[in-house]
């Protein structure tokens, strides 16, 4: 059976950076052990929401659910509306974003090699915002033990299958619990008591004193667990040690689904142009492939990707004058 993929392209850059994914794809398909791939195109952002007054139609949001996994390029204004169904569709928990500096890139700290494991569906983001008078507006933060727990399954199975950083045996929370007793506190028990029952080794750091330890030294971090907001701000900022957010892909796991995209958005500034730096999308498409278990292929990916990066050719961005074409043929050769 063929493994069924729902491709969006988006906008922007998305268009030109997906395309080159799904071109690798074929390519670790033809030469690897993962079998066919099957596409179904539809799409979702800006131009659609123009065009057919959703920004995310409900084809769109039904060939991501029924798919096996779903190829995300960006959604400009509208990325949000976009986004969050999204990852609903997919039944997404938890959002894996790996930040490891690349050859021949320029990195604030190139020894970083972490990867951010984050609670993908409560916390401040789970949207409970209310304006209650002229003065007050309020937030509610959502925190269950099911969700806590789930994730740290997740990070256990992880550091198990030695998907994390080379040799993580274990994971760091980071969590405010200090402060929100209840919420973080929960969370923060929760994923501990569960690394406990698994025999996974734990510890805990507080959000802000690990961004501080972080650029420090990203060498004390392997796999991080997080929740919502501070797995979104914390791999940001691990984005910026290693070169900014042009190169990183990331995943949105659920149960029998997942949903890969490029960090990055749609640049405008380039768009259009044929010379986006397609590393991103390709690095997306080589946590795809991992996620339906042949780590093999995915690590030919990366691989392939990083000697391209080593030896060129090289997109605009990192300095070079390649087209988003030239360098997708480069990474297919090397497979
Ligand atoms: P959006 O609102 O869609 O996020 P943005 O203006 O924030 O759009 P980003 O896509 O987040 O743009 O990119 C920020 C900067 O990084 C832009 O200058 C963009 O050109 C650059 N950039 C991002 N991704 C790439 C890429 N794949 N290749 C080259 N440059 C990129
Ligand atoms: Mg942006």
């Amino acid at each position: 059976m063929p493994v069924e993929i729902a491709v969006i392209e988006g906008d922007g850059i998305g268009k030109e950076v997906v395309p080159a994914a799904v071109e690798v794809l074929d390519a670790v398909a033809a030469t690897g052990s993962i079998g066919e791939f099957e596409y179904t195109y539809v799409d979702a952002g800006d131009a659609v929401l123009a065009e057919t007054g959703e920004a995310l139609p409900e084809d769109t949001y039904e060939a991501a659910a029924n798919a096996d996994a779903t190829l995300f390029g960006a959604a400009g204004e509208t990325a949000a509306d976009v986004i969050l169904p999204l990852r609903d569709a997919v039944g997404s928990f938890v959002n894996i974003r790996p930040a490891r500096a690349f050859p021949g890139v320029d990195a604030v700290r190139s020894e970083t090699d972490v990867v951010f494991l984050r609670e993908n569906t409560e916390g401040v983001y789970a949207g409970h915002e209310d304006r209650l008078s002229e003065d007050l507006s309020t937030l509610t933060r959502v925190v269950t033990s099911s969700a806590s727990r789930e994730l740290a399954e997740f990070a256990c199975d992880f550091v198990e299958d030695g998907r994390g950083p080379d040799g993580s045996e274990g994971f760091t929370v980071a969590h405010k619990a200090n402060v929100m007793r209840e919420t973080d506190g929960r969370f923060r028990d929760e994923v501990l008591a569960v690394a406990a029952e698994r025999g996974v080794e734990a510890d805990e750091e507080l959000m802000d004193a690990f961004a501080t330890k972080l650029p420090l030294d990203p060498t004390q971090y392997g796999v991080v667990v997080c929740g919502n907001l501070a797995g979104d701000v914390l791999s940001d900022l691990a984005a910026g040690l290693v070169g900014g957010l042009g190169l990183l892909p990331s995943a949105n796991i659920g149960h029998d689904n997942g949903l890969f995209e490029p960090v990055h958005g749609t640049a405008p500034d380039i768009a259009g142009e044929g010379v986006a730096n397609p590393t991103a999308a390709i690095l997306s498409a080589a946590m795809l492939v991992e996620y339906f278990g042949y780590v093999e292929d995915g690590n030919r990916i990366r691989d392939a990707v990083e000697a391209v990066l080593t030896d060129g050719p090289r997109t605009g961005d990192l300095g070079g004058s390649a087209t988003t074409t030239e360098v997708t043929e480069a990474v297919v050769e090397r497979l």
